[in-house]
């Protein structure tokens, strides 16, 4: 599971809570405290930063070239990325890097909006908008771009050309709405375009596994296609399969990294990586999770492989991804107490007693740095990731929890104070935002990850939540690990282990939690739209339903002053009852796989808008111009050779977004 940022946090303190939080930062000065600039670009509704790598000094050479290799195997399967994500977005990168590279007049007024729709292509790795899911309009002069393709000797296919300019043609990349054919709504590449919802699910109901209590992730690494009878077959990702020549690549990079790890448990790891590369044997991949899972020795760990199922309406297929992190000793210290604690909120959770973990097993929390990122990971990021997603491995052998620490510091340093000024309700709670904020959301974080993923147990003979509770199973698993947090960062037991000096930043996540899920998320969709994406689902899901729970009692207060809106929290600790409650319930539903109460708990308060409020948040943020979401360009590195090997690896910080993107095209294009 991942965490991203959502928009929408308060001030710039509380911008990142787990699952998302926020990142207000335009009207920052574009400047960290140490002449280090954090902003690069802005363009539509991104802004582009940078972030330093500031351990990568400490590692020792060859930690640094084992990290290199790891950074080149995930910039490797770049492309199959975007191909993923829709069919034709590797034909259209290629056509506008042409553009790009070529002498075309880039003063143009055509080309300034040309370019524009680019970069926001180049950020969501393909034409439909990396959160939204929403297709890009073409905002720029078609006849200009024609010609200039023209000009250029660039043919397009007469279906990717319609994809850019015809705004009905695969509309969306991932359609959940309910009630639609789930397959066919979705212009995503995992399933040839003619495959019904229906079929896939008729597809893997008829799977087996050898062994029921550990199934392996069917689907995971797969394009579901037709053959020329009209079967469905699965196009297997693999050295020998679809997207063979990234794959191959990608191998070659992990075989160099194998022969650099810092310990056995990672080269022997890495092994079982590489075979289930070469195979595409999806025993292999659980093998090698194992493996990952329980290696915790060393400085230098990574991410990789099709790991996220967000971007699969139906919840199978893994988007390639790839993030290399470099241990931080001080913080990861400080939060390793919550994983020692971890039986200790389990047995205090207020979930069933029969729901309750009697062991909960070996979750390992580290702060980490990032040293690259790539894929689904690239540029927009995630702030925190919990892995590996497979149930049955989560409960037998534990789970790897990071916090990208160096992600997050990059939002804080670049963030500003607008959205507070015009959002807290007063002075009390913008100065305990200022604070209190950031250190309540990094503890929601290791609240939600470290306590809230791990906690729970699914009733003997009920499928997985992705069987049971298909298309909402997300939703619930986000809201069920926020919730967690919410009900614990209230408890004496963090002052107890010395986490929190006082309850303050639990009252400033929960000001921020309710004010973001009632209102400031909405920034995110345009006028109209429903709720789709899962975190922003979960959240307006817990704060709506606590805000109508504590209706009769004004436990959360609607205030509307002078034309503005605010919800205030009254009585902090009936809100803490109610996100038990609420808890309670959600894993109930998880535990029980109760498909219908989970269905109706997120279209009740999940999905729909309240139209007005939309409207006046979009008005009361307009003025700031802020960008609603973030990502970043990497660090680039530089091997440092002598002879025919490398014996060191040095780190650049480009500052160039769009040149990033078409280095990135010449340098890994495999497919
Ligand atoms: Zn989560």
């Amino acid at each position: 599971m991942k965490h991203i940022v959502s928009i929408g946090a308060i001030t710039a303190a509380a911008v990142l809570s787990s699952c998302n939080s926020t990142t207000e930062q335009m009207e920052a000065p574009a400047h960290g405290g140490d002449d280090f600039q954090w902003q690069v670009d802005r363009f539509a509704d991104v802004k582009v930063l940078r972030y330093q790598i500031p351990s990568w000094d400490d590692l020792k050479p060859q930690q640094r070239i084992y990290a290199y290799h790891l950074t080149q195997a995930g910039l490797a399967g770049r492309d199959i990325m975007w191909d993923c994500n829709y069919r034709h977005n590797l034909e259209i990168r290629k056509a506008l890097e042409t553009i790009i590279s070529s002498d075309v007049d880039k003063a143009s007024p055509e080309y300034a909006d040309f370019e524009v729709y680019a970069k926001r292509v180049f950020f969501a790795n393909g034409i439909h908008h990396h959160y939204s899911n929403v297709k890009f309009a073409a905002n720029f002069d078609q006849e200009w771009f024609d010609a200039t393709l023209a000009d250029l000797g660039v043919t397009l296919s007469e279906e990717a050309h319609r994809a850019i300019f015809d705004p009905e043609f695969d509309a969306k990349k991932v359609n959940r709405a309910d009630g639609v054919d789930l397959l066919l709504a979705s212009a995503v590449n995992f399933y040839a375009p003619d495959v019904t919802q229906a079929e896939a699910e008729a597809f893997y109901a008829a799977k087996e596994d050898a062994d029921p209590e550990r199934p392996v992730s069917h689907g995971l690494n797969s394009r579901l296609s037709r053959d020329t009878d009209g079967n469905l077959y699965e196009e297997v990702f693999s050295a020998q399969g679809r997207y063979a020549n990234s794959i191959k690549e990608i191998i070659g990079h992990l075989k160099q990294a194998q022969a650099v790890a810092e310990n056995e448990g990672q080269a022997k790891a890495l092994g079982l990586l590489i075979e289930y590369y070469q195979t595409g044997d999806l025993s292999k991949w659980d093998d090698y999770n194992i493996a990952w899972v329980s290696t915790t020795g060393g400085d230098v760990d990574y991410i990789n492989g099709f790991v996220e199922v967000y971007n699969d309406p139906m919840g199978y297929r893994g988007s390639y991804e790839t993030v290399v992190q470099v241990k931080d000793f001080d913080a990861s210290e400080r939060m390793a107490v919550v994983a020692d604690n971890v039986q200790w909120f389990e047995d205090q959770s207020p979930i069933q007693a029969e729901h309750k973990k009697e062991n909960v097993v070996g979750v390992s929390y580290k702060i980490v740095t990032v040293a690259g990122e790539a894929g689904d990971a690239s540029p927009a990021t995630p702030i925190g990731v919990n892995l590996p997603n497979a149930n049955w491995i989560r409960v037998e052998h534990g789970s790897k929890s990071v916090s990208l620490g160096n992600i997050e510091d990059a939002y804080h340093q670049s963030a500003g104070k607008g959205m507070a000024k015009e959002f807290g309700f007063s002075s009390m709670h913008n100065e305990r935002a200022e604070k209190y904020g950031e250190l309540g959301s990094k503890m929601h974080t290791a609240l939600h990850e470290v306590v809230g993923h791990a906690s729970g147990k699914i009733n003997p003979g009920v499928g997985t939540p992705k069987q049971t509770l298909k298309n909402y199973s997300s939703t619930l698993e986000e809201a069920r690990a926020d919730l967690v947090a919410l009900y614990f960062i209230l408890d004496d037991k963090m002052q107890e282990i010395g986490l929190m000096e006082n309850k303050e930043p639990g009252y400033a996540e929960y000001d921020n939690y309710i004010s973001n899920g009632m209102m400031l998320q909405l920034r995110r969709i345009l006028p109209g739209d429903d709720i789709e994406e899962d975190h922003m689902r979960n959240r307006q899901l817990v704060a709506g339903w606590a805000y109508e729970r504590g209706a009769a009692e004004n436990v959360i207060e609607r205030k509307v002053i002078e034309g503005k809106t605010y919800f205030v929290i009254n009585d902090y600790d009936k809100l803490r009852g109610y996100f038990g409650e609420l808890l309670r319930e959600i894993q109930r539903i998880k535990s029980e796989g109760d498909f219908e109460a989970g269905r109706k708990l997120v279209e009740t308060y999940g999905v729909e808008v309240d139209q007005e409020l939309h409207a006046e948040v979009l008005r009361r943020s307009e003025p700031l111009n802020l960008a609603p979401y973030s990502g970043f360009v990497n660090p680039e590195m530089v091997p440092v050779i002598e002879g025919d090997s490398i014996i060191d690896v040095k780190v650049d910080y480009p500052m160039d977004f769009l040149g990033q993107m078409l280095r990135y095209g010449s340098n890994y294009s495999f497919e």
